[in-house]
């Protein structure tokens, strides 16, 4: 397989992703204040000239070292998880600042909620939201027979270095209603928030037809939101109209696909395939595996080599 990847890294249009400035933002319209995590003081009360952010998740804040500290035993779990969720959020904007995965992923998109008949652009009267999956995977076979056949290392220490794989949940997607009232937007809360800022930005720049769609990203226990455009040249792709793509794509699209129709299993497979063939990380989508990746390469290596089941409710993962 040619290995000179056609990688270009833009600030991507459509793509709304939660972030602190969407905390703010909301903060500052629902006037809620930033305040210590532990007493509840805000900057201002007394004695409290600032309030400084935990350095591990940048998620809480507190007024003093001694607020800091008294939480912590309490915090340290959440502490972790947070982290996972930068982690993460790292990992999604590499692959969202690749238009070409972009464009397989709205694809994937399209067929999975089944849009692709779809005559004419709709006015949305909901919002779909699409559960999108998150594994690191060894980069060597012989990683990945090591972790199916042997022990895991037991503290999680050892280093595999893996690539970034993504798949769409197989169940029905959830659709969030459009909320029509202050009172109903204040309920739909922050995420409500980034739709809206997405459908904005959309309407400002003459793309009312295009719809909306929440992207969750989730990774062991995390997850991180997102809201993008489904655009035009992704409805071509998945009614099969690859002129869009790089000769690459397209070249890897009947590679994956073999005989059968392209769905939203091959199109996420050229995803990943791409990113698998970035040698030299320029996509920035490679890490070591954390224990959770471990795990999950594990679990469904046996399920494949030895028709044992996963254990029960831990994944839904359809590619
Ligand atoms: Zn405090
Ligand atoms: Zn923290």
């Amino acid at each position: 397989m040619a290995n000179n990847l056609d990688i270009e890294h833009l600030p991507v249009e459509g793509v709304h992703i939660l972030n602190d400035d969407n905390y703010r933002d909301y903060r500052h319209n629902a006037h809620v204040a930033l305040q210590c995590e532990n007493c509840g003081k805000k900057k201002g009360d007394d004695g409290v000239a600032e309030l400084k952010r935990c350095a591990g998740c940048y998620k809480v804040a507190f007024c003093s070292r001694e607020c800091q500290k008294t939480l912590w035993p309490t915090h340290k779990a959440d502490c972790k998880t947070m982290q996972e969720g930068r982690f993460i959020a790292e990992l999604v904007q590499n692959f969202y600042s690749n238009p070409l995965l972009l464009r397989m992923l709205r694809a994937a998109i399209v067929l999975r909620l089944g849009l692709q008949n779809s005559a004419a652009p709709v006015p949305q009267t909901s919002i779909p939201f699409i559960v999108v999956h998150l594994h690191i995977v060894p980069l060597s076979e012989a990683d990945k027979e090591k972790l199916v056949h042997k022990q895991l290392d037991a503290a999680g220490k050892e280093r595999i270095p893996g690539y970034l794989e993504v798949g769409i949940n197989n169940e029905t997607p959830d659709y969030i209603p459009i909320a029509r009232t202050p009172a109903e937007e204040r309920q739909l809360g922050l995420n409500y928030a980034l739709y809206k800022q997405a459908r904005r930005h959309a309407d400002e720049h003459g793309r009312e037809g295009n719809p909306i769609v929440f992207v969750a990203f989730g990774h062991g226990s995390s997850s991180m939101l997102s809201a993008i455009e489904i655009t035009p040249d992704a409805f071509e792709i998945a009614r099969g109209n690859y002129s869009s793509l790089s000769p690459l794509l397209q070249q890897l699209i009947p590679d994956v696909a073999g005989a059968n129709p392209v769905g939203v299993r091959t199109l996420l497979a050229v995803a990943n395939t791409f990113i698998q063939l970035d040698l030299n990380d320029e996509l920035r989508l490679r890490r070591d595996m954390t224990q959770a990746d471990k795990t999950f390469v594990r679990d469904t290596g046996r399920m494949v080599a030895f028709g044992e089941k996963p254990p029960a409710g831990r994944y839904s993962r359809s590619a």
